[in-house]
């Protein structure tokens, strides 16, 4: 039997190869060991401004919102080019927040895509209500704006796109549809910092957009946090009330809130990463521009960056009928690469009661079936590039040879 305590044990050891996995040997050609996503590379970069942010928290002893969140939240919302940026405790409390901030609750409908992590829908049913789900687009893998108004019904609140990998969704299309049915827009960003669609960022088209800096993310914190950002002065004000007890002052409840406060340690971190962000992002257009260019003839499908968007490459993701032999040859050398996702949403166990079966959104599945993420991150080195390409190139073309 799974206990509970065997399910730590397992997620502790898990987490010890995440260790190691962010420890890698020195660079050294491609024989070497490369992580999908190297925090430690980065924090030997910024280490002195982090370690003097995390004094500045201490000695102030505000540990729990406070001015060094204020002055991130100010910032991030310059960065978003919205008016404000409410910060929260993860990606999952943005979403939640937001939802129930757009006036989401029981009895009404919200849609979004089967291809998401799945805090996507499970915020949705936080917030009381029903997911509504609608296949992707094959190119941005993002919510296909031709399936929405099908989709529609007289509950319908919201639509919730995703902005995948860093490639934002199709925001003109999706708007027009809002517009036309009285329905907020809610973007999930949590992939996407700095990606832009026609030149505006993402955070700022729709009524609302939901960031998450998990480390890992493209803006990642040194622990779990989150943000809200939105031009809307009243919906900002209705989260900022709602992650922190619905209490404009102490004991005055005017909502049911919620303990999401960001720790103040986390909004220093941020403030000195948001600095960086810019950097870090163009280093990865540029690495995605390296795998493009080197494995144009691999014979595998690559990431489509649409012309109207600005892509920031939170995942460099391949495709392939032979996705699971070419993830075994990276393996094999040391390189570590992921799925995301194997399995989509409307799959997954939890939630089988959402009533969808297999076949119901063919090009999330297929996706699930093919999609390989490769190592990207900012402090990739040019041979570690070309040591992933050689690799796949080579399995590739075994496996083609294979077929003949
Ligand atoms: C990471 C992620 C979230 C959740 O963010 P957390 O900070 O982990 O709660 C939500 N949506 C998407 C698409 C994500 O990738």
């Amino acid at each position: 039997m799974v206990t509970l305590s065997h399910m730590i044990q397992w997620d502790e050891a898990q987490n010890g190869k995440e260790l190691a996995q962010s420890n890698p040997r020195p660079a050294s050609g491609y024989e070497t060991m490369i992580p999908l996503v190297d925090l430690r590379a980065q924090y030997q970069e910024i280490k002195h401004e982090v370690e003097a942010a995390i004094h500045r928290v201490l000695e102030s002893s505000r540990f729990v919102l406070g001015p060094e969140v204020e002055a991130f939240e100010q910032g991030f919302a310059t960065f978003c080019r919205t008016r404000h940026a409410v910060a929260v405790n993860s990606g999952t409390s943005a979403l939640h927040l937001a939802l129930l901030a757009a006036g989401v609750g029981p009895g009404s409908e919200v849609i979004t895509v089967p291809f998401t992590f799945v805090a996507t829908v499970a915020t949705i049913l936080y917030a009381g209500a029903k997911p509504v789900l609608v296949d992707i687009d094959p190119r941005t893998l993002t919510i296909d704006p031709g399936k929405i108004e099908a989709a529609v019904t007289s509950r319908t609140v919201a639509i919730l796109p995703v902005h995948l990998y860093g490639h934002p969704a199709d925001m003109d299309p999706i708007l027009q549809i809002a517009k036309k049915h009285g329905l907020v827009v809610i973007e999930d960003c949590a992939q996407a910092h700095g990606a832009e669609y026609h030149g505006r960022r993402v955070g700022s088209m729709g009524a609302v957009g939901c960031f998450s800096f998990y480390p890992s993310k493209n803006l990642g914190a040194y622990g779990e946090g989150g943000a809200v950002t939105t031009d809307d002065e009243d919906f900002a004000h209705k989260v900022r009330l709602l992650r922190n007890w619905g209490a404009p002052q102490r004991y005055t409840h005017l909502l049911k809130g919620y303990n999401y406060r960001m720790d103040a340690i986390q909004g220093a971190i941020l403030r000195v990463k948001l600095a960086h962000l810019e950097k870090w992002t163009e280093s990865r257009r540029h690495h995605a521009r390296s795998y493009d260019r080197l494995l144009a003839h691999s014979g595998v499908e690559l990431p489509i960056a649409q012309s109207w968007a600005r892509h920031v490459y939170h995942v460099y993701g391949i495709r392939s009928e032979t996705r699971d032999a070419i993830r075994k040859s990276l393996l094999a050398r040391d390189i570590h690469c992921e799925v995301h996702y194997p399995v989509p949403v409307h799959l997954q166990p939890a939630f089988a009661d959402l009533g969808y079966q297999k076949g119901d959104f063919p090009t999330a599945e297929s996706v699930a079936e093919t999609q390989l993420s490769l190592p990207i991150y900012p402090e990739l080195t040019k041979s570690q590039i070309e040591g992933v390409a050689a690799v796949i190139g080579a399995a590739a073309a075994e496996e083609s040879c294979r077929h003949e």
